[in-house]
């Protein structure tokens, strides 16, 4: 990989002046090529500002919604980080620049093994992706500085907030009242209580329990 694809320099520049100011979080989108993660018929689609379909029936978020989770989860290198929802592996990617592990489960088999193979080629050497219910979190490897959801709870997950340790943050889509989703952001503090925020809408496939049968 040579210099930064120009377009993901525009990119970059829109994200960052719709919000996502963190350089750190800008450089690891910049070092990120998205065009990777995506279906071969959408790459002409891969930098611009957009949700994408996957394999699966799921999506590849839109950039500016992973900037903005990346950049509340507020990652530094001696993060040990949970994702739930792996899909395209794109998310688990941005945090691989930044964490210094990032653990991320999925569902579907398919995606799994595809995510996996982006993760070598890229050389994403800190990324240890797993098949299997998200819901459950991965209590071998808890607890965790970090967690971030990439699909919709239906209600707040306590299993995986959990498996977060005092001082952690947490960033999660969860189901609102209205029949929306609002991003929630928690903070564990040193005495093991939660402080939880809605941040802004959003709009994620759901989280689904159990394992997938079939993909
Ligand atoms: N972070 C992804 C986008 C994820 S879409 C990216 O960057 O591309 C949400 C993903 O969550 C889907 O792939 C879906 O299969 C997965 N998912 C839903 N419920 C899950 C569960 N219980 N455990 C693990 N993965 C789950």
């Amino acid at each position: 990989m040579g210099a930064p694809d120009e377009r993901v320099i525009q990119l970059v520049m829109r994200l960052r002046g719709e919000g996502v100011t963190d350089a750190k979080v800008l450089g690891a989108i910049e070092r990120t090529p998205r065009d990777v993660f995506v279906p071969e018929r959408f790459s002409d689609q891969a930098f611009e500002n957009r949700p994408l379909p996957i394999d699966c029936g799921q999506t590849i978020s839109q950039p500016l919604v992973v900037g903005m989770m990346t950049q509340l989860l507020q990652v530094d290198d001696r993060c040990k980080v949970l994702e739930i929802g792996t899909g395209s592996g794109y998310q688990a990617a941005i945090l691989s620049k930044l964490a210094r592990r990032v653990y991320t489960i999925e569902r579907y088999r398919t995606l799994a093994k595809e995510a996996e193979e982006r993760f070598a080629r890229l050389r994403l050497t800190n990324v240890t992706p797993r098949i299997g219910d998200g819901t459950k979190g991965w209590p071998e490897q808890a607890p965790f500085d970090r967690v971030m959801v990439t699909a919709g709870a239906p209600v707040r997950p306590d299993t995986l907030l959990d498996q977060l340790k005092p001082g952690g943050i947490a960033v999660i889509p969860v189901d609102n009242d209205q029949g929306a989703q609002t991003l929630m952001r928690y903070v564990k503090t040193e005495g093991g209580e939660l402080q939880e925020t809605a941040m802004m809408a959003v709009r994620f496939v759901p989280l689904v329990d159990g394992e997938a049968k079939a993909l």
